[in-house]
């Protein structure tokens, strides 16, 4: 579904990725997990097509479409819940009442009825990403791209919110990509997950994870374990200024 393979990107004179390679199944979920300012926001965008100036390869099959969930949510201050959650469709020209009844699905589906004519500025952080998330899968796409989206939010609305992605992704049936920081996240949502750092940034340890996914993951021993092996991956990949640091 997707396929990277000897990727390399530049900003300037400055490489972040020189040879990077790896692929993701259709219905897989990937965590690209890394130090901020590694380059996971640059490969997503590369994923997305975005961002065009890289070599190698960077695609995503063909026939899929997919959707870009960012971290701010990106949603339109002038648009109640229901306008965006119901854009995409309004854009591709889909009737009114299909949209309207797609709309109402969705918004069941992401515990956010009787906030259809709210807007964005009185919504809760955690309320404002499922509005985003919703945008994203109103089109039913075949790839979601996350990038670092639930990091804004505080930790219970945040565990509530990483259940809710499996359980979308059961009955939707779409293959993930999702940047993160966390630990945590990486490990209960990645089927597999990828450690990034070094310079130019590679991977620099790959992690597979049956059991993601299910509420129950989190307090299990394979949990535990796996997260600090993951733990141990991502800081022998830290960068020197923080080995080196102070504090
Ligand atoms: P991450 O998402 O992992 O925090 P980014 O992909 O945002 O990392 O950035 C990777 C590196 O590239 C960072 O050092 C960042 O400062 C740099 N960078 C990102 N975008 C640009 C840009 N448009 N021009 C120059 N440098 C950039
Ligand atoms: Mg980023």
């Amino acid at each position: 579904m997707i396929q990277v393979h000897g990727l390399g990107k530049r900003y300037g004179s400055r490489e972040i990725f020189a040879d990077l390679s790896f692929t993701v199944p259709e219905g897989g979920s990937l965590c690209l997990l890394g130090h901020s300012g590694c380059g996971k926001s640059t490969l997503l965008h590369i994923l997305a097509g975005l961002d065009r100036l890289y070599s190698g390869e960077a695609a995503v099959s063909a026939a899929a479409g997919f959707s870009y969930v960012l971290q701010n949510y990106g949603l339109f201050p002038w648009k109640n819940v229901a306008e965006n959650v119901g854009l995409p469709l309004r854009l591709r020209g889909v009737a009114r009442p299909v949209r309207r009844e797609a709309v109402a699905r969705m918004l069941a589906e992401l515990g956010l009825n009787g906030l259809e004519r709210s807007y964005p500025s009185r919504l809760s952080g955690g309320q404002k990403q499922r509005v985003a998330i919703g945008r994203a899968l109103i089109t039913d796409p075949d790839v979601l791209l996350l990038d670092e989206p639930f990091s804004s939010l505080d930790a219970i609305t945040r565990e509530h919110l990483q259940n809710l992605l499996p359980a979308l992704r059961r009955h939707r049936r779409f293959t993930t990509v999702l940047a993160t920081h966390s630990i945590e996240e990486a490990v209960f949502l990645g089927r597999n997950i990828l450690v990034l750092g070094g310079s130019p940034t590679h991977i620099t340890a790959a992690f597979d994870n049956p059991g993601c996914g299910t509420p129950d993951y989190r307090s299990s021993d394979e949990f535990f374990r796996l997260s600090r092996e993951v733990r141990a991956a991502l800081q022998a990949s830290a960068p020197a200024f923080e080995e080196n640091s102070p504090c």
